[in-house]
């Protein structure tokens, strides 16, 4: 490991994120992995985050604050939920700590919270981590402006696990984001989130959204581009977990040290302008 090599905290180290996040820094040689935060008060507190992973132990204990952690590591990654995010953020920002934010389903009001903090903390949010849909988003932004703001019907179909709490996904919000500014376009506008009974013929602007929760699913993402004649699919297929890991690992190898500021995957990847 490099001398230069970022201290990692992940919170929310039992859940399905938080573990393949503790064998994605591991496998990392440029990225220690300093501490593990489970919820307040919980049974796990002082076992072994490698043996939580399922890798054998690690030597790295659980604690249940961040607090218990401070002075051990220089940025948190943090897949949990809005409300604990959002706690974590202000701690991150008091303590001079980078954050990763990989957590879904911030309402207006939270995603407005999380905002306030661009100037006083560096944070790297993306919805979606993996180097393939952060390309996806750019082959959605090239494909909405050649084919223009008129003739073609744009849909977002996303397929998740059944445990997933939020609907649409992160992923699926952010394509349509993604394809309605492209097209000079509003989604709060033009998005359509629900189509039940006789809803009428969908109109010229309209992004529709469609939402499948099954089995273990990790997260496939296809939008829809259709005319008469001819339509236009770009799809994105997650088969594992790491992907979403390895890209929050690498997430925050590039966010420590940074100035504060929002930042999300494509200034990561370089994918923006
Ligand atoms: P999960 O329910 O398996 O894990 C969440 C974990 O957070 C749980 O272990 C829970 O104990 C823990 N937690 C809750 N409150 C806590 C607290 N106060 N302190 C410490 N830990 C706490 O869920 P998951 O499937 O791992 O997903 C978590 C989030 O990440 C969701 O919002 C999901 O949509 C999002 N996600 C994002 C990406 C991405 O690439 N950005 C990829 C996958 C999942």
């Amino acid at each position: 490991m490099s001398r230069n090599a970022p201290r990692i905290a992940i919170v929310g180290v039992a859940g399905r994120m938080g573990r393949t996040l503790v064998a994605a820094v591991e496998q990392e040689p440029q990225a220690e992995l300093a501490a593990g935060i489970v919820e307040p008060g919980s049974s796990l507190t002082g076992v072994d985050i490698g043996e939580l992973a399922g890798l054998g132990r690690l030597g790295v204990a659980a604690v249940d604050s961040l607090a218990a952690a401070k002075d051990d590591f220089d940025v948190l990654i943090d897949f949990t939920q809005p409300r604990v995010t959002l706690a974590n953020l202000a701690f991150c920002a008091e303590h001079g700590k980078a954050i990763v934010i990989g957590t879904t389903g911030l309402d207006d009001d939270e995603l407005a919270q999380l905002d306030g903090y661009r100037d006083r903390v560096a944070i790297l949010f993306a919805p979606n981590m993996s180097v393939g849909v952060n390309l996806t988003l750019k082959l959605l932004e090239t494909a909405a402006r050649a084919l223009g703001d008129e003739g073609y019907d744009i849909e977002v179909i996303e397929a998740h696990h059944r445990h997933k709490v939020d609907s649409p996904s992160g992923t699926a919000l952010k394509m349509g984001e993604v394809v309605a500014e492209s097209l000079g376009r509003s989604l709060k506008e033009h998005g359509v989130f629900a189509r039940e009974g006789q809803c009428g013929p969908r109109s010229d602007k309209e992004i529709g959204f469609a939402t499948v929760r099954a089995g273990d699913i990790v997260g496939e993402h296809t939008v829809m581009f259709a005319t008469e004649g001819e339509r236009i699919e770009i799809t994105h297929k997650a088969s594992s977990r790491m992907t979403f890991a390895k890209g929050a690992v690498r997430a925050a190898r590039w966010v420590v040290g940074r100035d504060a500021g929002c930042y999300d995957m494509q200034d990561v990847l370089g994918l923006k302008g």
